[in-house]
């Protein structure tokens, strides 16, 4: 099959004779009673597309987006082939012609601009979005790990409520982009005008404001904050599970913004398939709407993610560098960051020069870190050591604000520095669930971009495991 991209719309201008009409309408009506083919997926994906021309044994197809083209490529190769074939009686051959509308045509050069002039004017005067206004379209590079998850996000954000993307539903691993996506989502509707409240909220914010509410008796305070709102984002919903009236609680919320023809973004670490314990009505409200997954980067977009960072970071990095990182490190986008930034602090705290030689030491640490050199029993006693308390006590139940951050920041280390499943580091502080190791490792994650305090905590007490690394 052929793309190609028609700078001259006037062509399609033209009625379709109406031969051609009744061909199509014959070939959507097989589509439509396709086994394969729900209601709203046809609705989605076929319905706009167009027959401009029958040439010899060419069915020539108007889309109208490149990514509408990409999705029935991979997710419904035959089935239009198989139409035709049905209808005329013999095969022909497709021919896509990509016929960007004006709306469309120059999103991407219209976000860029506009998030470049606007991308600070993110929040409404009365009403905290929770949004970073870091986490936009133009600075999340794409690759075929993310490429339709990110068209998604843009169709959504473009016209927020208006698509049968709702909910869009961004699943994938730690640290591979959902929650720059889903908020870059946020900040793109807000700054285009497309609505007025938009809400970024985690799961876990949701349940503890919704506990609150319980416990100070204003539910209803609650209820009509999150049915306000145009836009809402909730990030990694794997944390509703063993919830129930939460999910409940949720399930209302949904339903309210959905009549309402508002908008809801979700992100989740599995496919929503997977999620244990979610209310089986939750999750058909899922398939309502559209659910697409980001992969892990190849390594093309590896690169490009780090002469990004590097750009950002205003630091001069070789391509050798660059391409021996992109190499080494191959996990997630989390991942890649960690170990740049371990580069630049290394470079400038010993103000040695960032050298190949550098690079590999610090990707050997980073592999030694995580084999053998340091114990999770290590971190925690360093990490208790640092904030002057007992270690039991971080093995303990205890609740205490200080205690608790302090248990958090181990937990992160040890996930950082050693080679320990979740489940394992849990088992490790007590018998704890992995979910709430997974669950500090995230609070520590999110917090220490906003919390100075708490950064330079993190950062004194890595100081420490370093050397005892570098000892080991
Ligand atoms: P997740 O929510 O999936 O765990 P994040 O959205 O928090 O992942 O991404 C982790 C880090 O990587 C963030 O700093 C984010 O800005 C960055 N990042 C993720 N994907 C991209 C991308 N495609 N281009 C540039 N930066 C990215
Ligand atoms: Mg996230």
């Amino acid at each position: 099959m052929i793309v190609q991209n028609l700078s001259n719309e006037n062509a399609f201008e033209e009625p379709m004779s109406s031969q051609i009409k009744i061909v199509w309408n014959q070939c959507l009506e097989t589509i439509k009673a396709h086994p394969k083919v729900h209601e709203q997926s046809f609705v989605t994906w076929f319905k706009p597309i167009k027959l401009v021309d029958i040439s010899d044994n060419k069915f020539i197809l108007n889309v109208p987006s490149q990514f509408l083209y990409d999705w029935i490529e991979v997710h419904y190769p035959e089935i239009i082939r198989d139409a035709v074939k049905q209808i005329m009686g013999q095969s022909y051959e497709l021919e896509y012609v990509v016929h960007n509308t004006p709306n469309s045509m120059h999103l991407n050069n219209i976000i860029q601009e506009s998030e470049l002039k606007n991308h600070i004017k993110t929040s409404q005067p009365d009403f905290d979005t929770k949004l970073n206004p870091k986490n936009i379209f133009k600075n999340f590079i794409e690759g075929d790990g993310n490429k339709f998850a990110k068209a998604a996000a843009l169709a959504v954000a473009e016209a927020p409520g208006q698509t049968a993307f709702n909910p869009l539903v961004i699943y994938g691993g730690t640290g591979l982009g959902k929650t720059h996506l889903m908020q870059a989502i946020g900040n793109f509707a807000l700054e285009q005008g497309k609505v007025d409240r938009v809400y970024y909220s985690t799961s876990e914010q949701f349940t503890s404001d919704f506990i609150n509410s319980i416990q100070n008796n204003s539910i209803s305070n609650f209820s009509s904050k999150y049915r306000s709102i145009d836009l809402l984002l909730i990030d990694d919903i794997q944390f509703f599970s063993n919830k129930g009236k939460t999910q409940e609680e949720f399930f209302h919320t949904f339903n309210s913004l959905h009549m309402a023809g508002k908008q809801i973004v979700l992100s989740s670490d599995r496919p929503p398939s997977e999620l244990k314990d979610l209310q089986e009505r939750l999750l058909s409200r899922f398939q309502w709407g559209l659910q697409v997954d980001i992969q892990p980067p190849d390594f093309e977009t590896r690169i490009a993610i780090l002469q990004q960072m590097a750009a950002q970071n205003k630091v001069e990095m070789s391509y050798e560098i660059i391409e021996y990182l992109a190499s080494n490190i191959t996990a997630s986008i989390r991942e890649l960051q960690g170990a740049l930034i371990r580069l630049l602090a290394q470079a400038s705290i010993n103000g040695e020069d960032m050298t190949l030689e550098l690079t590999k030491s610090i990707i050997q640490k980073i592999g030694k870190a995580k084999s053998e050199a340091l114990t999770i029993e290590n971190i925690i006693k360093t990490t208790s050591e640092y904030f002057n308390l007992q270690e039991n006590l971080l093995l303990s139940k205890t609740r205490k604000k200080e205690i608790v951050i302090a248990r958090q920041i181990s937990m992160y280390l040890s996930k950082i520095y050693t080679n320990h499943t979740v489940k394992s580091i849990g088992l490790h502080f007590g018998g704890r669930d992995h979910t709430t190791v997974l669950y500090s490792v995230k609070m520590v994650e999110d917090q220490l971009e906003y919390d100075s305090r708490l950064a330079k905590d993190v950062k004194n007490i890595r100081e420490k495991l370093d050397k005892m690394e570098n000892n080991a």
